[in-house]
């Protein structure tokens, strides 16, 4: 198939104009866009897409870390025809359910942590993280105990855009709009070493941004607190990846508090640290876990939670009719997309090659970017990756407010055919999991070449 022809079709002008007039972009300023004009995605094959000019771009964050197995994948697609000529849709809801529905959930379980032997199935992660807020106040009230209603999340966490999911993230931005979070949400702070743990080994800092979860508690009263939630790595926020003594020391605070332990593996999920859930790289069992992103490689919309025993053995119990669940909870395409995803990851070893292969080559090749005079620090755990870009490496001295360094930098990525994310003055991958080590040579040099352009551009500007 030649790139090239399909995507001359495309007239540039005329979908940016559309696509001004009527489309509502997320999380962007409509009309910052409209002046600029939307660069127009066209095509994807393997690590790489291309815009509606012909240019190719090797694709650094898997589209929004999701499409793991790399684009192009005719066997997904053969899957979703397959099915929807077979039976496009039917519910779950009414004593009804569907071959690839059920044949996923026990694929699931199959490849879960131990303990974990059901699935509930959501459109997206947002609603994963809704249905855990219900399940988990649900569960407490057949326990007995209505009042153990509080949630303590993080700062600086993302747990999807619905009201509840973005409530039980930390975004500033997010909760400034729309009056967030809502009522039963605490925030604790994130455990980014860098920013708080000054002075303090790695190791100590974990268990101090630990015990702030304990603090929280005793201030909430343990028989008010639920769950606490967290992404094992988190993503959004800028690939932050707590001390190796966080995780354990959060699960013995739970425990000791009887408080419910959720992992968010939007992220994380099928495969992203290099075992098939980030719970089990960190060392920690987590009550109920999210998924989506991953679980379908991104090719189709499916998200969900993994109910622990602990959890689903009161439900099912005692629990009677749970009044929840969504049109497209269990959707026979989107399940019958995701069973052949994590046929592919298997047949393909896809997971244990991170975790053994290209996982350690991307983290010493990318560890080594923070010999660039903008860089300050840099981290990589299985297939992502992050690095702070300062001023002073010497002092560590950050960039002013109002000199958007990661804005620039992420422009010099794009135009030099490399996505890199930028969250403030962190620059973040998380790439395909099929990429191999050339491909990582090849962005990586890509990164530096970026990097030196940054430099020389901020140094025009006057903010060095
Ligand atoms: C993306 C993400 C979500 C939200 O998922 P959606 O499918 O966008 O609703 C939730 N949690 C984490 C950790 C995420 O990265």
């Amino acid at each position: 198939m030649n790139a090239a022809t399909e995507i001359s079709n495309v007239d540039t002008r005329a979908i940016q104009a559309m696509d001004s007039a009527s489309y509502m972009h997320p999380f962007t300023d409509t009309k910052e866009l409209a002046a600029k004009g939307a660069r127009v995605i066209v095509k994807g094959d393997g690590i790489y897409v291309w815009d509606s000019e012909g240019k190719k771009i090797l694709d650094g964050m898997s589209g929004l870390w999701c499409v793991n197995v790399g684009y192009g994948r005719k066997s997904l697609a053969e899957a979703a025809y397959k099915q929807m000529n077979v039976l496009p849709y039917y519910n779950s809801f009414f004593n009804t359910t569907n071959v690839p529905a059920v044949e996923l959930a026990k694929a699931i379980v199959g490849i879960a942590p131990d303990g974990f032997h059901h699935v509930f199935f959501t459109g997206s992660g947002s609603e994963g993280n809704d249905t855990i807020f219900r399940m988990v106040r649900r569960y407490w009230d057949l326990q007995g105990q209505s009042q153990k209603k509080t949630f303590i999340a993080r700062n600086n966490a993302y747990h999807g855009s619905t009201v509840c999911g973005a409530s039980l993230g930390g975004m500033k931005d997010m909760h400034a709009q729309g009056d967030l979070p809502i009522p039963g949400i605490a925030h604790i702070e994130q455990p980014y070493y860098f920013e708080h743990g000054k002075g303090m080994s790695e190791d100590e800092f974990g268990l101090k941004s630990a015990r702030w979860l304990e603090d929280k508690i005793l201030a909430i009263g343990a028989d008010k607190v639920a769950a606490f939630i967290g992404e094992p790595v988190q993503g959004a926020g800028g690939v932050i990846i707590p001390p190796r003594t966080y995780w354990p020391e959060i699960q013995r605070i739970c425990r000791k508090y009887d408080v419910l332990l959720v992992s968010d593996e939007v992220i994380c999920g099928f495969g992203r640290t290099g075992q098939w859930f980030g719970c089990q790289t960190f060392g920690y069992q987590p009550d109920l876990i999210t998924f989506a992103k991953g679980v379908t490689s991104g090719y189709i919309p499916l998200g969900g939670v993994l109910v622990g025993d602990r959890v689903a053995q009161v439900l099912i119990e005692k629990g009677g009719d749970f009044n929840h669940g969504f049109t497209y909870s269990g959707h026979p395409v989107a399940c019958a997309v995701a069973l052949e995803n994590i046929a592919i990851l298997k047949r393909e070893n896809l997971v244990p090659r991170i975790h053994d292969d290209v996982g350690p080559y991307l983290k010493a090749k990318f560890e080594a970017l923070v010999d660039h005079p903008l860089v300050g620090i840099a981290n990589a755990i299985g297939l992502m990756a992050g690095l702070l870009l300062v001023r002073n490496k010497a002092t560590m001295e950050r960039f002013d407010a109002n000199q958007p360094v990661g804005v620039v930098c992420r422009g010099h990525m794009f135009n030099n055919g490399v996505i890199m994310r930028h969250v403030g003055d962190r620059m973040i991958i998380a790439p395909p999991f099929v990429i191999t080590r050339e491909q990582i040579d090849e962005m990586m040099a890509l990164i530096r070449r970026c990097l030196d352009a940054t430099l020389d551009d901020i140094k025009a500007r006057g903010w060095l």
